[in-house]
């Protein structure tokens, strides 16, 4: 250790006696600013390449006077005596200049503006020896100056409250958006600390955001209240970062306000239109489901009646027009239990029972009945299936068939010619009811299974809710399996849906 104490303070010994001017020289060598030294005469001693680069030429060391430039005028562009120039009155005065502007020439007549700042340099006894000149490039310092003056503007006019204060919260810079904002004017608040604006209850979040900061990190989108200069408090969004010095140490924290007063008031506008809907259409729920309860009980007794009339009557006319008020009723207590099973399913009430059942045997018994309810049509089963079992709710799947037959007879013309697919793989039933009717446009089939959704303009004839598509995709959906439809204007459709096999 000692040993190696002593060596490091011969080494330096050796660096101060013989090599110090060297090391200087080094040193000055590689910096990026003009530097040149002159002796107490003024003959040039040194220069490093950024000082030639500004020049625009290598001086002759020893024998060039004062400055290294080709021809130098003052900041009004006149001709400079070399008498009156920076460096030599700093060594005529032996002091130091700064502030001034000067513009050399270079020989290839380029001209640049610079401002020197020569220091005299004295020996151990406090004699004169000669003097350093560093050479600023006057733009650099104009550039960086129209950076800030830029950088000054825009934190001016954001509409932003831009502000900076120190780690101990001290306010150090107030934009006119911040003036806007919390009624302070600079004067009011430069100096004075951050907690001025924070209402009493928070002040912790004070210490919360500098313990951020001094880490390192970012506060983002931070929602809280300030107070203004008459008191009232505003729900401000903050954005806060760190500041740090050229050394990359944090030394305060830069902040960014914005009040949220405008969007806080839309956002609970939003809200309550949206408590308003809500409540609207559970009011038109609840009323479709109680009118289609209520209208359900007096339909089903006039049913009964007419099915006994019906019996008793054998008059051909009045046999003919109670038949066909049966039809009616039947179609209007179709109307009502489908509205009735919408309320359910937006109450989420719809119940579905599930059972084994065979589709084929279904598929049939729908056939049959639809036969002998809905007339003369042209209706095709189109499988070699013979028996499949599939598990679900026998019943409302029946609802499904009856629905997308019904459909494809009511989109053809008179008769229909219909055809019915069932087919299977290893995980799935698919069933289809394909017609030759008036087909749906592609952009419309998109919506047809949605509630009250109806094609009018190609069949405004045909009367309808709209809602019997939206029933059996709902059923499909509770089934775990999927539907889906394939259409040509003036060609026909086809509905399919496919579920689940039983296992
Ligand atoms: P509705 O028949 O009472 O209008 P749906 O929900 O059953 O209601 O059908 C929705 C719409 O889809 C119908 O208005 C009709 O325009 C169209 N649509 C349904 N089935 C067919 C079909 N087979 N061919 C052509 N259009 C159809």
């Amino acid at each position: 250790m000692d040993t190696d104490r002593k060596g490091r303070h011969k080494e330096l010994k050796v660096i101060e006696d013989k090599n110090y001017n060297l090391l200087e020289q080094r040193l000055i060598h590689h910096l990026p600013v003009a530097v040149y030294t002159c002796d107490k005469l003024g003959h040039i001693t040194f220069y490093n390449p950024a000082a030639a680069l500004l020049w625009g030429r290598e001086p002759v060391a020893g024998r060039d006077l004062w400055c290294g430039s080709w021809k130098l005028y003052d900041s009004d562009g006149e001709p400079l005596a070399p008498e009156n120039c920076p460096m030599f009155r700093t060594l005529k005065e032996g002091i130091a200049i700064e502030g001034e502007i000067v513009i050399i020439e270079r020989p290839d007549g380029t001209k640049v503006r610079v401002k020197p700042y020569p220091v005299p340099l004295f020996n151990s006894e406090g004699k004169l020896t000669g003097a350093i000149n560093t050479l600023i490039h006057y733009t650099d310092i104009r550039k960086a100056e129209e950076n800030q003056a830029l950088l000054a503007s825009i934190v001016n006019s954001s509409d932003d409250a831009i502000i900076s204060k120190t780690l101990d919260g001290t306010i150090t810079s107030w934009n006119r958006a911040a003036e806007r904002l919390f009624g302070y004017t600079p004067s009011e608040v430069i100096g004075k600390h951050i907690s001025l604006l924070i209402p009493a209850d928070r002040l912790q979040e004070e210490e919360l955001i500098i313990g951020k900061i001094a880490r390192g990190e970012n506060v983002d989108h931070f929602e809280t209240i300030r107070s203004t200069k008459d008191g009232t408090e505003i729900p401000i969004s903050l954005t806060i970062s760190p500041v740090t010095d050229l050394s990359g140490k944090i030394i305060g924290a830069s902040k960014i306000a914005r009040d949220i007063s405008e969007q806080i008031k839309s956002q609970e506008t939003n809200e309550r239109l949206f408590r308003e809907i809500k409540a609207l259409n559970e009011k038109k729920d609840e009323f479709i489901g109680i009118a289609s309860h209520e209208l359900k009980t007096p339909l089903t007794s006039i049913s009964g009646y007419l099915q006994i009339l019906d019996r008793f009557e054998n008059d051909g006319k009045g046999k003919k027009f109670l038949q066909k008020t049966i039809l009616q009723v039947n179609k209007l207590t179709g109307l009502v239990s489908d509205m009735l099973d919408v309320s359910k399913i937006e109450a989420g009430k719809l119940q579905y029972a599930e059972v084994n059942f065979d589709i084929r045997l279904m598929i049939d018994g729908v056939l049959e009945l639809i036969e002998h309810t809905q007339g003369d049509h042209e209706i095709t089963l189109e499988t070699t299936i013979e028996s499949l079992f599939v598990k679900g709710d026998q019943q409302r799947l029946e609802q499904v068939m009856i629905n997308l037959i019904t459909n494809a007879i009511k989109y053809s013309s008179n008769p229909a010619r219909i055809s019915i697919y069932l087919n299977c793989t290893h995980h799935d039933v698919t069933v289809g009811v394909k017609d030759s009717g008036f087909g749906i446009a592609k952009e419309k089939l998109t919506h047809i299974f949605s509630l009250f959704y109806r094609v009018e303009d190609s069949n405004p004839t045909i009367s309808g809710l709209g809602i019997g598509l939206y029933i059996t995709s709902q059923i499909i959906e509770r089934h775990h399996g999927k539907i889906w439809a394939e259409s040509e204007p003036g060609k026909g459709s086809t509905f399919w849906f496919s579920i689940p096999r039983s296992k």
